[in-house]
């Protein structure tokens, strides 16, 4: 539409704020923006100042009235609003906008979205109530996106969803998972294909052997228990008990072994005893997690858990629970990850991080290359450095910690003079 990139949302004519409600916190980080942005909008008439995503519910009257300045509101992939907004304040011409989304320089390894939206109602998450019901993204779309990322230099995608293995059960004809793996592994060019947030009633034994028998789907799943205790649970909604998740997790490790695993908890839900977080940290002993995201409870307005299950428990007590996962969680994740030393991996590298290129396994560990400990600063020599993004470089680990890796380049891969140029810088 003409319009260009303005880095200072001050200064710009079209201010679009994306928002996340999955936490209060970052509603409320949200709100605060829309404070800063009010004294920009009143001074400058002709603005645009439009709030998209999970923030703007089925309705916006309340919001409306809490922040007159805002012009649109936009529900998640609602972008036909904001481009109307748009052309009645700078003219131009929105059609053909919309099919054009894909960055113009995206990075290595991008973000797929493929069904939006939840059917679960998990009675803490107010997902549902804002993003609506599970709507899956046509097959042809998606494919075709991730051979425009394809062609813009990315080598590997996450698809997303917030129940990612439900992709499809709405699409006519019925398609799943497993069939957009196959799909996208087509893809020439894509290397590695990674999917997010898995839930355990729905990730089938369909998708667990896609992830066995196609080589670019990479061998890396998160699946969130969230507690351990039937009861909690059940309270909990999530639909399926201990030994089922358990079952899941046993199921995915037959399959595929070297599968990594990682995992969301919550910490202090109503009613939660210590016997009943006891079972969620037995869990995390006996599952042995790569990674863990644990976060304490803390109420949704809106949600079933607000309206029936009061939050009695202590923030004193919800910290000593989260303290309590770390301190277990810490030596598991330094032991499973000693294991990678000495050994040898291909780390595909997306980026630099202070003077050194960092890339991730296909098991999703996060991989240094050169060591931080070495006695001297590692030069951001960037501009060479970066002839070695995007590519897979076999790297033989060195080090190890609770939360990444590092290592030494072990052997040239396809691409010989980058590899060369990466190993100059390091
Ligand atoms: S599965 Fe549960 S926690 Fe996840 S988005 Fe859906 S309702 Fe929320």
């Amino acid at each position: 539409m003409g319009l260009e990139q303005c880095d200072a949302p001050e200064q710009a004519d079209v201010v679009v704020l994306n928002t996340c409600v999955v936490r209060q916190t970052a509603e409320d980080t949200a709100t605060g923006m829309l404070g800063k942005l009010k004294p920009g909008t009143s001074a400058n008439p002709g603005r645009v100042l439009a709030v998209m995503g999970c923030m703007v519910g089925p309705t916006h009257q309340e919001l409306s009235r809490r922040f007159p300045q805002v012009h649109v509101w936009a529900r998640p992939q609602q972008f036909e609003p904001i481009l109307k907004a748009v052309e009645r304040s700078f003219g131009g011409d929105a059609d053909g906008c919309l099919a054009n989304l894909v960055p113009a320089a995206p990075g290595v390894a991008s973000f797929v979205p493929i069904v939006h939206g939840c059917d679960k109602f998990c009675s803490f998450c107010i997902i549902p109530y804002r993003r609506g019901r599970e709507t899956s993204r046509a097959v042809d779309d998606i494919v075709h996106e991730i051979e425009l990322l394809v062609a813009r230099g990315v080598k590997e995608v996450t698809l997303l969803g917030q129940n990612v293995d439900s992709f499809g059960h709405d699409l006519r004809p019925r398609a799943d998972l497993a069939d957009l793996l196959a799909r996208v592994h087509d893809i020439a060019g894509l290397e590695r294909i990674r999917f997010l947030t898995s839930h355990p009633n729905d990730m089938s034994s369909r998708i667990i052997r896609a992830v066995r028998d196609l080589p670019k789907v990479c061998e890396s799943v998160n699946l969130p228990f969230q507690a351990g205790d039937d009861k909690v649970l059940a309270d909990m909604r999530r639909g399926y008990t201990r030994s089922q998740y358990l079952e899941k997790v046993a199921e995915i490790r037959e399959v595929v072994p070297s599968t990594t695993l990682t995992t969301d908890l919550i910490v202090g839900f109503p009613g939660e005893t210590s016997e009943q977080f006891d079972r969620s940290l037995d869990i995390l002993e006996s599952v042995r997690f790569d990674k863990v995201h644990a976060a304490m409870y803390s109420e949704r307005p809106g949600t079933a858990a607000s309206r029936t299950l009061p939050d009695e428990l202590s923030p004193a007590e919800k910290k000593r629970r989260l303290a309590l996962v770390n301190e277990l969680q810490e030596p598991i994740q330094a032991r499973l990850n000693s294991a990678y030393g000495g050994r040898e991996f291909d780390v595909l590298l997306e980026g630099i991080t202070r003077g050194r290129p960092q890339g991730r396994t296909r098991g999703d560990k996060l991989v240094y290359v050169g060591s931080a400990s070495d006695g001297h600063e590692h030069r951001a020599d960037t501009q060479s450095a970066r002839l070695g993004i995007g590519e897979t470089v076999k790297i033989r680990i060195t080090e190890t910690t609770p939360w990444s890796l590092a290592g030494e380049i072990a052997t040239l891969t396809r691409n010989a003079s980058a590899t060369r140029q990466l190993e100059a810088v390091i």
